[in-house]
């Protein structure tokens, strides 16, 4: 069932918050209703996002650390 995790690595999972984007740390997936912090160091209480707030744009600070984060991922794996 977790197999795909062998291939890809996690580095954040995205939700919408007040118009934006934002990356959730990787550890656990997020459910709705759970109070989250972003990538950001914002607190936000994930829900059941609209197709809408999909289109929201990236938060920039969120994107890059996910970006390092990744870097990060495949140099260890190199
Ligand atoms: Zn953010």
């Amino acid at each position: 069932m977790f197999g795909f995790l062998q291939q890809q690595v996690v580095v954040a999972y995205w939700r919408p918050f007040d118009g934006v984007r934002h990356g959730l740390h990787p550890d656990q997936p997020p459910y709705p209703g759970q109070e989250r912090e972003t990538l950001c160091g914002l607190t936000m209480t994930v829900g059941i996002p609209t197709e809408v707030e999909w289109l929201a744009p990236t938060c920039e600070p969120c994107w890059d650390d996910a970006r390092f984060r990744r870097d990060a991922a495949s140099r260890r794996a190199d």
